[in-house]
C-alpha cells in the first residue's frame, strides 16, 4: 500500500482518524475511527446511511462506504492525535454519482484529457458571532467602513494567529489575514494550488475556523448574508488553467495578458453563470447577497449581472492580472467541490465551443449598471436559479442529467420548506391588508 495509514498513525502518534465527506448541501459528515481499525477502513471504507445526509438516496439503500484518500491526510494542528481524511463515496461497488468530490474528480479528468489542470485559490469570508450566533461577537466593531480595521483585527489576534499558525504548520503557505468590509467579518488567504487540493483545504478551512472560534467562545459563520445592512460572505475563486508548467490563460500579447483559451473559458462562464447560480449560490439566503441593495459600508462587493472586466471589483468576473481571473459570484455557502466542478463545466464548454465573452466592461457597475441594455441578469431567488439550472443544456451535458435531477429534487424540497413558512416580514406588511 502506497500510503499505509496504520503505519503513518504509528509514526506520527495519530490515535483517531476522522473519515469525512461533504454531502450535496455542503455539510461535512464524518466517522471517528480509532487507529487500530484504520487498516480495514482504508481498504473497505467507513459505512454510512446515505439517506441520512443530503444525497439522493432512500432509506432502503445498502451501506454507503466512505473510502478515505490517504493523500488528503491532515493531522489536526490543535489536536495532533486526530488525523482528518477526505473520502470518496462508494455504494454497491460503484462511486456514488452525486458525491461532490466524485463530481469534481470527473471534471478534473475531462480537463486532463484535454491536457489541462485547473488551479484555484479561494477567499473564504466569515463572520465571528457570539456563542448563540445572534450578534457580532465584538461589540466595539461598529464602524460604518470597517474594512481593514486594525483595532478590530487585533482584538481577534489570538484566534486569527491560531488559525494562521495552523495553516503554516500544514504547509498551505498563508500570506495575509484581514478584517473585511462588514463588522465582525474576516478573511484569511493562503496560496492557490491544484483544484482538488484547494477544494479539500476549503472543506478543512471551514471546519477549522468553526472549531477554533468555538474554542474561543464564539461562533463562526460562512452564511452568505447573515445581516441585512452589512456586506455578505463571498467566496471568490481565482482561477488559472495549466498545461504542465505553462499557464494556458497567459498570453503577453493578449488583451490584459489573457490568452484566447482564457477568454473562451470566460466566455463559457458568461454563457452559463446564471444557469450555474444554483451551485455557486446554493441557499435561499444566497440571493440576499447578490442583487442586494447597498450596504452601510457603501458597496455590496457582490455582482448583480453577468459581466466581466479588468481590475474592477464591481463585476462578476475580474481580471486582476495577467493569466488569471477572479470569479466573484460565489458565496460562503457554496459547496467546495461542486463550485470548482461547475467552473470547469462552464469553462470547458467555453473552450470546446470557442465562446466569445463579448466586450469587456470597464464601468462602475454599482453606479452605472442600470444604464446597460441587454445585459444578462442573475436569478433573483433559488427557485429561478434551479429552473435555469435544470433546463441548461451545458449543465446537463457537463454534469450529466442524473446529478442535475437529483440536485434539483433535493433543493426543491428546501425551497418548498422555505415557502411553507410565513415570515415576520409578511406579517408586518400584510396583516392589515
Ligand atoms: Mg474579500
Amino acid at each position: 500500500m502506497a500510503q499505509d495509514l496504520a503505519k503513518i498513525a504509528d509514526e506520527r502518534g495519530i490515535r483517531y482518524f476522522l473519515i469525512s465527506y461533504v454531502d450535496l448541501f455542503g455539510f461535512t459528515r464524518a466517522k471517528l475511527v480509532p487507529a487500530a481499525a484504520i487498516s480495514d477502513m482504508q481498504q473497505n471504507g467507513a459505512g454510512f446511511a446515505g439517506f441520512a445526509t443530503y444525497l439522493d438516496m432512500t432509506p432502503a439503500y445498502p451501506d454507503m462506504l466512505a473510502v478515505p484518500d490517504p493523500t488528503s491526510l491532515i493531522q489536526l494542528p490543535w489536536k495532533p492525535e486526530v488525523g482528518w481524511l477526505a473520502s470518496d463515496l462508494v455504494c454497491g461497488g460503484k462511486p456514488v454519482p452525486d458525491a461532490p468530490r466524485h463530481l469534481l474528480k470527473t471534471q478534473i479528468a475531462k480537463a486532463k484529457a484535454l491536457g489541462y489542470q485547473l488551479k484555484t485559490g479561494v477567499e473564504c469570508e466569515y463572520f465571528l458571532l457570539d456563542k448563540d450566533g445572534s450578534r457580532i461577537a465584538d461589540g466595539a466593531d461598529t464602524q460604518a467602513k470597517p474594512c481593514y480595521d486594525q483595532l478590530a483585527l487585533m482584538r481577534r489576534y489570538d484566534l486569527i494567529k491560531q488559525i494562521c499558525d495552523a495553516m503554516l504548520t500544514m504547509g498551505w503557505k498563508p500570506y495575509q489575514n484581514d478584517h473585511e468590509d462588514a463588522n465582525g467579518q474576516f478573511e484569511m488567504n493562503w496560496e492557490f494550488d491544484d483544484v482538488l487540493l484547494t477544494a479539500d483545504r476549503h472543506v478543512f478551512f471551514k471546519y477549522m475556523v468553526k472549531t477554533l472560534a468555538e474554542q474561543h467562545g464564539m461562533r463562526a459563520t460562512f452564511m452568505p448574508k447573515p445581516f441585512n445592512n452589512l456586506t455578505g460572505n463571498g467566496c471568490h475563486i481565482h482561477a488559472s488553467l495549466w498545461s504542465g508548467a505553462k499557464n494556458a490563460f497567459y498570453d503577453p500579447e493578449g488583451e490584459l495578458g489573457v490568452s484566447k483559451v482564457g477568454y473562451n473559458f470566460i466566455g463559457g462562464m458568461v454563457h452559463s453563470a446564471d444557469a450555474l447560480c444554483a451551485i455557486f449560490n446554493p441557499t435561499i439566503n444566497s440571493f440576499k447577497r447578490i442583487n442586494a441593495p447597498v450596504t452601510t459600508s457603501g458597496a455590496t462587493w457582490s455582482p448583480n449581472t453577468v459581466t466581466y472586466t479588468g481590475n474592477n471589483r464591481t463585476h462578476m468576473i475580474r481580471i486582476p492580472g495577467k493569466g488569471r481571473f477572479e470569479f466573484r459570484l460565489l458565496d460562503g455557502a457554496t459547496n467546495p467541490y461542486l463550485a470548482p466542478a461547475a467552473l470547469l463545466v462552464a469553462g470547458l464548454d467555453g473552450i470546446a465551443n470557442k465562446r466569445d465573452p463579448g466586450a469587456r466592461l470597464d464601468i462602475d457597475m454599482y453606479a452605472e449598471g442600470h444604464k446597460l441594455k441587454d445585459v444578462k441578469k442573475l436569478p433573483l431567488n433559488l427557485l429561478d436559479a434551479l429552473r435555469l439550472f435544470e433546463k441548461s443544456e451545458v449543465v446537463r451535458a457537463g454534469f450529466g442529467s442524473a446529478f442535475v435531477d437529483s440536485y434539483v429534487k433535493l433543493k426543491m424540497r428546501e425551497w418548498n420548506s422555505f415557502m411553507s413558512h410565513a415570515s415576520s416580514w409578511e406579517r408586518e406588511n400584510t396583516l392589515d391588508c
